[in-house]
């Protein structure tokens, strides 16, 4: 079976010379990249952007008055229009450039503090990546607020009805992530915000791994805050975005002190700048915000409906061979799931399976990604993750089943 059969219309062979690194060999094999849910690629355009910056106009923003510090400025500030324009966000001072989905949310958990009292609730589901569980547990023992989870089934899906039941008067945020990254789920985040403001909770999405997969419209959406990271979209790692609606960003309270967040200072009373400059204290990472921009005008020009095709043709096809090896299982068979397949075989740690398959040339990921609560559900101490993106092929999947194949051989 070849992509060409599959997929007519898109040309995986020629979206990988776009990847210098997919040349590169592992332990003497040709690398299969299947660790994008950790990092993706950085595809030639997404370097050029970099490589532009350094050479030819590298200056610190928004202050000088000279050529290169205004052409950088405007070339920031173009990138975060064009980040406003790909999710759909009403405005381009809803955008806050951070170092990643980590940071956003710690940016929104720490200004909260401020609406929340004893007794309030907070609402998080079980499929959340540790950056998600810890800064609300945090937030909690300083306010005195109770975290509430939402339940998850064997599917890897979230239990709906139990989330209705959780939301009440005293809930005040919901914290949800779009995509799960450690079984691919799809959430149901539509009906999550809709039930949430039914009580005038606020509700923040992370939308790290699927930012990747899923063209988010946060008007649509009616998102109050949603985290992105550059580098799990083409971009380079230490950027990504807060987008929030203007009326909560003004009412948040700056995360952290320094230059570029003030409009006046003096020792009795300092005045905060306005969005976004509010919550951007301090040189941010100019080059990164640009090459962030690059990256999803490269990915647009790919067009997000035909990765999402291909990627799912990838996953149903992954998944079908990886089934018929003896002792597989499979965790997390939404219905809706986007290109990650997580997995152990019996009696195997995942670990083994994993260094085997490394020397084989193949990444893959091994271990609780960070989501322990998922893999405390399953009663497991984590699995062996591939999760795909649109420069992976049939025969690179091809290369892992039998790698595991192989590996169980070896391990039994
Ligand atoms: C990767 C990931 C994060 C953390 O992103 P950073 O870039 O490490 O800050 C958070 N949530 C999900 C769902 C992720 O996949």
């Amino acid at each position: 079976m070849s992509q060409q059969i599959q997929n007519i219309t898109f040309d995986v062979e020629k979206i990988r010379k776009d990847f210098p690194i997919l040349k590169r060999k592992v332990n003497g094999y040709p690398l299969a990249y299947f660790d994008n849910a950790a990092t993706s690629q950085t595809p030639i355009p997404v370097m050029d952007a970099i490589v532009d910056y350094y050479s030819n106009y590298n200056a610190n923003i928004h202050r000088g008055v000279h050529a290169l510090s205004q052409e950088a400025t405007d070339k920031y500030e173009g990138a975060r229009i064009k980040i406003q324009k790909h999710f759909n966000a009403e405005k381009a001072h809803e955008i806050i450039f951070t170092s990643g989905t980590t940071h956003g949310i710690n940016l929104v958990a720490n200004g909260f503090g401020k609406f929340l009292k004893k007794g309030d609730e907070i609402i998080v589901s079980a499929l959340e990546h540790h950056s998600n569980i810890v800064p609300w547990q945090m937030l909690c023992e300083r306010t005195g607020a109770v975290l509430k989870v939402i339940p998850m089934d064997l599917n890897g899906e979230l239990v709906y009805s139990e989330f209705e039941k959780l939301v009440n008067e005293k809930t005040k945020v919901v914290f949800c992530n779009h995509v799960s990254n450690a079984l691919g789920t799809v959430n149901p985040i539509e009906k999550i915000i809709k039930k949430a403001h039914s009580v005038g909770a606020a509700v923040l999405i992370d939308g790290a791994q699927a930012a990747p997969h899923i063209k988010a419209d946060v008007q649509a959406l009616d998102a109050d805050f949603y985290v992105v990271s550059a580098h799990k979209m083409c971009g380079p790692t230490g950027v990504g975005i807060l987008y929030g609606k203007e009326q909560w960003l003004q009412k948040l309270p700056p995360y952290q002190g320094g230059g570029e967040m003030i409009a006046t200072v003096n020792f009795e009373k300092t005045t905060y700048a306005g969005l976004p400059h509010k919550f951007e204290a301090g040189t941010p990472n100019i080059c990164g915000g640009i090459a962030f921009g690059a990256a999803l005008d490269y990915m647009n020009q790919i067009g997000f409906d035909q990765i999402a095709e291909f990627e799912h043709e990838l996953l149903l096809y992954a998944t079908k061979k990886l089934k018929e090896i003896e002792g597989m299982k499979i965790y997390g068979e939404a219905a809706e799931k986007t290109a990650v397949i997580s997995f152990n075989i019996e009696g195997l740690h995942p670990y083994d399976i994993g260094t085997l398959l490394d020397k084989m040339g193949i990444a893959v990921r091994t271990g609780h990604h960070c989501a322990q609560p998922v893999m405390d559900f399953f009663k497991i101490p984590g699995t062996v993750r591939a999760s795909f993106a649109f420069y992976n092929t049939f025969e690179e999947i091809d290369r892992l089943v039998e790698g595991v194949k192989k590996a169980k051989m070896m391990l039994q």
